[in-house]
């Protein structure tokens, strides 16, 4: 085993690189290793929110989405059947993934930490097992952090992190354009009965499409751009051609209770640490507040896992009640209809569900 690292941090999301970056400017020497070689594809709404924003201006990185030529968010247009509902309001801004996650492992460099990529880990006794191609190599760490996302192959899978058989799929592709009718700053949200999709145009003018999906419903279309396309043509929202055509991705089960964040001396952060489904866009902005959180625990404090708990709690679990709320909503088409007809007539009344998301 290499020795020498005093923290080792697996997944070089949002939630990896504010992490590792926050442990390397305290002075440890860290580990940042993904699968993955950068720029790489995620599956996501791609939207910021105001929070996002703030933790990011807060832990010195307020001009990064700007630098990228992220999209100021205006606005949302929420439709499902006949209706829709247009609301005005700060949303944040739009910015690829693969632009953001690429630059934040850029600033998690220039911090200090290394940076290993095309490295598949797995847990060892005392830290982890890198692969990379035929080669394996075992790291020793005083620290392990899993900063995987959904579906890390790392523990096996217990109760707890098993998804709920309700559970929806993750599911985006993008286009190489934004066709008519989806202007730049506006986020556009199609809800069906077989789940809801997201549209929204990109710092490059292409335009990502994140959906949350029933499996039997993709099934029986016969895959997610076909349903996709069907929730998209039962509303009044524009056509987007190409969209069952374009090449998707999946992820695992968007739903999982959340288990324990520090589990066999390996602390979970971002997704890793318990999910809810994306409708409300706050999965970055729980990633990002979660790695500076867990930064500062890893740094300062003399017993850290008790100290991550509690601060996971405040930071990110109790936030996520208004999240399971709405979630819980939109599995029923009769009380997403009645939401958006409320809507449509009193743009207003999103305004506190807004608030509780998007305040610090
Ligand atoms: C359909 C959909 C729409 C969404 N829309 C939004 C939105 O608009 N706004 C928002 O804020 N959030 C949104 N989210 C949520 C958001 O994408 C996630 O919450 C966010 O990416 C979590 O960041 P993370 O760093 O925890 O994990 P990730 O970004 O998933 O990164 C995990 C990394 O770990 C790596 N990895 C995994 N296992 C290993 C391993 N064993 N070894 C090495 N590397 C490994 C992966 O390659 C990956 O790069 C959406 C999600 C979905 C599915």
């Amino acid at each position: 085993m290499t020795a020498g690292y005093d923290a080792v941090v697996i997944g070089a999301g949002p939630a990896g690189s504010t992490s590792a970056r926050g442990l390397a400017r305290r002075g440890l020497r860290v580990l940042l290793v993904d699968r993955a070689h950068f720029p790489r594809p995620k599956v996501c709404g791609c939207c910021l929110n105001p929070r996002a924003l703030a933790t990011l201006a807060r832990i010195g990185l307020g001009s990064l989405a700007g630098r990228l030529g992220a999209v100021p968010l205006t606005g949302l247009e929420l439709a499902t059947g006949r209706r829709r509902a247009t609301l005005h309001h700060a949303l944040g801004v739009a910015l690829s993934r693969d632009a953001l996650d690429a630059a934040l492992v850029d600033e998690a460099v220039a911090a200090g930490a290394e940076f290993q990529p095309g490295a598949s880990a797995t847990l060892a006794t005392g830290g982890v097992r890198l692969r990379t191609g035929d080669e394996s190599r075992e790291v020793g760490a005083r620290f392990v952090v899993s900063a995987t996302g959904l579906g890390d192959g790392l523990f096996p899978a217990d109760d707890r992190a098993r998804p709920s058989p309700r559970s929806k799929l993750g599911a985006g592709t993008i286009l190489d354009a934004a066709p008519d009718g989806y202007a730049p700053g506006r986020v556009f949200m199609a809800c069906g009965a077989g789940g809801y999709v997201g549209l929204v145009a990109l710092e490059d003018g292409r335009l990502d499409v994140a959906a949350a999906l029933d499996p039997a419903a993709v099934r029986e279309a016969g895959g997610p751009g076909a349903l996709a396309s069907a929730i998209l043509a039962g509303t009044r929202l524009p056509g987007a051609p190409g969209l069952a055509e374009a090449r998707w991705r999946g992820t695992p089960a968007l739903w999982r209770s959340p288990g324990r964040v520090v589990e066999g001396g390996v602390f979970r952060v971002g997704d890793s640490a318990g999910y809810v489904e994306p409708f409300t866009g706050e999965g970055m902005a729980w990633a990002l507040a979660g790695g500076e959180a867990l930064a500062a625990t890893l740094a300062d404090d003399p017993d850290p896992a008790r100290r991550w708990a509690r601060e996971h709690r405040r930071i990110v679990r109790d936030r996520q009640l208004a999240c399971r709320a709405v979630a819980r909503v939109l599995r029923s088409p009769g009380m997403t209809r009645a939401l958006v007809a409320a809507l449509g007539r009193r743009p207003g009344l999103a305004r506190p569900l807004l608030w509780a998301m998007h305040r610090e």
